[in-house]
């Protein structure tokens, strides 16, 4: 046994490094949900004829490896509520509940996420990725259906004069839902101004338009979509469903977290800490990833952890 660690938060970044960790060391899961998984609990299956590859399935499986992991204990409906570095330990101070527990550790895992981007636009028939991910899931939304007039807006809410980063998930989930609405006999439009993914760029049966969106109009039962083409001409198209591409944001604790573990903060997301113990991140804490890169992220992140700490023993 090298150690003890902790992760906190416990999204697919943050159980990935609570599973590699645990294979050398005792780790402290420290989740503020009342349960594991982050946000895989709030995204749904896309295939149905075959399998979309959107990642979700592979994480959820992981919840069960992490729940079954004697070395891993899950504190769940914690927080961190302050840290002190000691010589060569940190002590956690974690409110749980209505109680307040103190632990030390030798190294941590910071894995606390994102937050989601939330549009003003939505309406029944106007609604965001994340809503729709949402909905389906819990079989709220419809799936689609023959004949229906589907339109998909991207970079709602990233690379514009407020967020100019690409979110760079949306592109991915769209392209899914866009596929299974095709399938289903749907007619999609997808409405863009860059289409970074290729999977985005490559589905048959969908119309392609290159426009600024204006506005939304509510018609009876169906929306009327403003925009101005790409010859600068004034349009507008009806649809019965509108899904925003609504991408990632720095979680709004960044701010919190980055003063408590002295992080350093690039667009909002955080890289590295400056703390002196190892503190590494992982997922989306770092940048827009998406779930299997955000895997990856938290098992590089365990080993960068492991030869830090090692390092510091030397
Ligand atoms: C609308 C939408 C749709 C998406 N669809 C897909 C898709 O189909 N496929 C795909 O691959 N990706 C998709 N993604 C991206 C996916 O959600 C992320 O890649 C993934 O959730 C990132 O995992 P994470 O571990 O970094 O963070 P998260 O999933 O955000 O997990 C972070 C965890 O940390 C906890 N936490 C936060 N702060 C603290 C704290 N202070 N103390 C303790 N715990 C804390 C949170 O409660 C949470 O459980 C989508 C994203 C959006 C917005
Ligand atoms: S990877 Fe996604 S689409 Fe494929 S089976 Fe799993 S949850 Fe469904
Ligand atoms: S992933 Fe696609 S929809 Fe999302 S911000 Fe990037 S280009 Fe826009």
């Amino acid at each position: 046994m090298v150690g003890v660690v902790s992760v906190i938060g416990s999204g697919p970044s943050g159980i990935s490094a609570a599973l590699e960790l645990a294979k050398d060391n005792s780790v402290l899961l420290i989740e503020q949900a009342g349960m594991l998984g982050g946000k895989l609990n709030e995204l749904s299956c896309k295939g149905e004829i075959e399998c979309l590859e959107c990642g979700v399935c592979s994480g959820l499986k992981l919840i069960d490896r992490v729940k079954k992991e004697k070395k891993i204990e899950i504190m769940l409906e914690s927080k961190i509520v302050g840290v002190s570095f000691l010589e060569s330990k940190a002590c956690l101070r974690i409110e749980q509940r209505e109680q307040t527990v103190e632990r030390l550790v030798d190294g941590i895992v910071l894995a606390t996420g994102h937050d989601i981007y939330k549009s003003n636009e939505e309406t029944d028939r106007v609604i965001s990725g994340a809503r729709f991910e949402r909905e389906f899931r819990l079989g709220i939304a419809h799936d689609f259906e023959k004949g229906e007039k589907v339109a998909f807006v991207q970079c709602h809410g990233s690379r514009d004069r407020h967020f100019n980063y690409c979110s760079r998930v949306c592109c991915k989930y769209a392209a899914r839902f866009a596929k299974r609405a095709t399938e289903k006999g749907a007619s999609v439009t997808v409405f863009y101004l860059d289409l970074r993914d290729k999977k985005m760029r490559e589905i048959e049966n969908v119309r392609y338009i290159r426009a600024k969106i204006g506005e939304f109009v509510l018609d009876n039962n169906q929306v009327v979509v403003r925009y101005t083409s790409e010859n600068e001409e004034p349009c507008e198209d009806k649809y019965d469903r509108i899904i925003l591409s609504t991408g990632l944001l720095p979680s709004s604790s960044n701010q919190a977290l980055a003063s408590m573990f002295r992080l350093e903060l690039v667009d909002g997301f955080a890289e590295r800490s400056y703390a002196p113990l190892p503190i590494v991140t992982a997922g989306t804490l770092r940048g827009p990833m998406d779930i299997i890169e955000s895997i990856n992220s938290g098992y590089q992140s365990a080993k960068e952890l492991m030869s830090k700490m090692n390092a510091k023993r030397e």
